[in-house]
């Protein structure tokens, strides 16, 4: 069998691991079923399945994909990963859309998408509507982890979504904030559609009960979580 590496990964808490794979992390949450939070970029899922088997577990057992966002570094991974796993795909509606003039990217990563020779790649940064199985709007709840309810984060995408556990006292947050360089922040404005709706998301998340905070991109956090956010919402000066 081909061996692959397997990037960073860290088990958060029991039965719950982030992969980290080219500085994006994918969760997987190892249940009687096994879900996947993301799919890291296009390339990723032989990693993921070597972890997976690692484990003593099969890709087969995957049911459920649930995606953050519908950016090319989290959702990338995703048609390959299809192919092996029986998964039903959750991704928010509004990041959803069969009008390539209308993908989730800033304004001008959209006309770059336009323009030779980037819009060679435009059909690999997006999932499209019929890969998906599961359109999401907020407030749905989902079974691992003892009920995973989604929260929807507009901002970084207009279809982002947070994942939190009340039970497990775990939010998951894709790309609503990032911890890289181990600073809680804002994502990056260039690759963001709204910021101020972004900072809006923020507020609303840090009323959450939350312990553990996932990122899309950095280290997580396991200890006293929804302090540091709060703090971050206080030093804001937009
Ligand atoms: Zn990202």
């Amino acid at each position: 069998m081909t061996k692959y590496h397997i990037g960073s990964t860290v088990e958060i808490i029991p039965n719950v691991y982030q992969i980290t794979l080219r500085v994006t992390n994918i969760i997987l949450i190892a249940e009687e079923e096994l879900t996947l939070i993301d799919t890291g970029f296009r390339g990723s899922a032989p990693q993921i399945m070597s972890f997976i088997q690692r484990l003593g577990r099969s890709p087969e057992e995957i049911t459920l994909i649930i995606l953050t966002h519908n950016h090319l570094d989290h959702a990338g991974g995703l048609a390959e990963l299809k192919r092996f796993a029986p998964a039903k795909v959750v991704l928010h509606k509004a990041d959803i859309s069969a009008d390539e003039s209308r993908l989730p990217y800033p304004r001008v990563i959209r006309r770059l998408l336009h323009v030779p020779p980037f819009s060679l790649f435009r059909p690999l940064v997006y999932v499209k509507p019929s890969e998906v199985d599961i359109q999401v709007e907020g407030g749905e709840v989902f079974s691992p982890l003892g009920g995973l309810q989604v929260i929807h984060t507009p901002g970084h995408t207009p279809g982002s979504i947070s994942l939190f556990s009340p039970k497990k006292r775990l939010l998951m947050v894709g790309d609503a904030l990032n911890n890289r360089f181990r600073v809680i922040q804002l994502p990056p404005k260039m690759v963001s559609t709204d910021l101020t709706q972004a900072v809006d998301s923020v507020k609303r998340i840090a009323q959450l009960d939350f312990d553990i905070l996932c990122f899309g991109h950095g280290s997580p956090i396991t200890k006293d979580a929804s302090a540091k956010v709060q703090q971050l919402i206080r030093g804001l000066t937009i």
